[in-house]
């Protein structure tokens, strides 16, 4: 017994000098009690390894079943402990006021009338999807990240590319081939140890859309690809969430808030069906000045702010184009397409 009792020992400092998980190192230990066990059953009496293992396996049977009676126990208490949160996902709880750390980092936000430390507050307790850690995603993951808003998810499936630095100011060089989620967590949390960052390194599917959407407050769309678009859209209007999109080509940028449920149109109401192919040409295809997501990025972070503290008016049922060729700026009216298949009529008819 002595000798299992080595091994175990070793086993779990050489798991602690490797910094693994103590649940790992649990899960090694259950393995080789279960090894002793089996070459108690397995091997005959005389074998010098059951021997030195204690020669029978009544023992061993009796730690084991203690030892999973006390494991269930815990896992109980911890299942327990979750239920009584009312959150299955457990997640580090806040303390409800801020520290002398954050309320000197979000000083110059308070001090504004229209934010305050009310507004700061639901900063902190709002949750901001953001679909593209690319071009836009960049400057408005960063700005979100410094606000400081709670809990930020993104969404993206692509690794970070040499081509992408000439404006994907979230990335660095040193990170190219990594998925562009984490190195977007990366800079995030480098900038902002406060906020809780959640990489969903993957493509934006129908079947994760509406579960992943329910969990956030607002969703910003910073795609490049109308199908990703369109998805993003309908999910958003399923689950009554506000979305911020912004798109790019070449010197040209838009913005806009889509968000039927108070009133405005959504993305398919002005943008009925995608482009025919070449048309709509893609930023690799067509080119796109660097600095431009940049601008119309940082103005989605702007409107994802007022629309969580409330501050100002937001761009719902308006359209801001900028062209950076010539240094202007204009804003359309948009209107609600009563037969849109996604938000209008057409949604009724199109489930019947
Ligand atoms: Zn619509």
């Amino acid at each position: 017994m002595l000798l299992v009792g080595v091994m175990g020992g070793a086993i779990w400092g050489i798991g602690h000098l490797m910094d693994m998980p103590t649940k790992a190192r649990w899960s090694m230990i259950w393995l080789l009690l279960v090894a002793v066990l089996m070459a108690q059953v397995v091997l005959p009496a005389d074998n010098p390894l059951r021997t030195a293992t204690g020669g029978s396996a009544a023992p061993w049977l009796i730690l084991i079943a203690f030892g999973a009676v006390i494991a269930g126990y815990r896992q109980l208490l911890g299942y327990l402990r979750v239920r009584a949160d009312g959150d299955v996902a457990v997640e580090t709880p806040r303390p409800e006021a801020f520290s002398e750390t954050e309320l000197d980092r979000y000083a110059r936000h308070i001090i504004l009338r229209e934010i305050g430390g009310t507004g700061q507050k639901r900063l902190r307790d709002a949750r901001i999807l953001v679909i593209g850690a690319g071009g836009l995603g960049a400057p408005a993951l960063m700005y979100l990240a410094g606000a400081g808003v709670g809990t930020i998810g993104l969404i993206d499936d692509d690794t970070v590319e040499n081509a992408n630095l000439q404006r994907q100011i979230i990335h660095s060089d040193a990170r190219i081939g990594m998925p562009k989620v984490f190195s977007a967590e990366t800079a995030m949390k480098a900038l902002n140890p406060f906020v809780t960052v959640r990489p969903y390194n993957r493509r934006l599917t129908d079947e994760i859309a509406d579960d992943l959407f329910a969990d956030y407050d607002l969703v910003l769309d910073g795609t490049d690809n109308f199908a990703t678009r369109y998805r993003a859209n309908a999910a958003a209007v399923r689950a009554g969430r506000p979305l911020i999109s912004g798109a790019l080509t070449q010197w040209e940028g838009q913005i806009s808030v889509f968000d039927p449920a108070h009133g405005a149109p959504c993305y398919q109401c002005i943008f009925p069906e995608s482009p025919a192919d070449g048309l709509a040409p893609s930023c690799a295809e067509a080119g796109v000045l660097g600095p431009l997501p940049g601008v119309i990025g940082a103005m989605m972070a702007v409107e994802a702010v007022k629309l969580i503290t409330g501050a100002g008016t937001l761009m719902r049922g308006e359209m801001l184009i900028y062209d950076a060729l010539y240094g202007e700026t204009r804003k359309i009216g948009i209107q609600s397409n009563p037969t849109c298949p996604v938000c209008g009529a057409g949604q009724k008819a199109a489930v019947v």
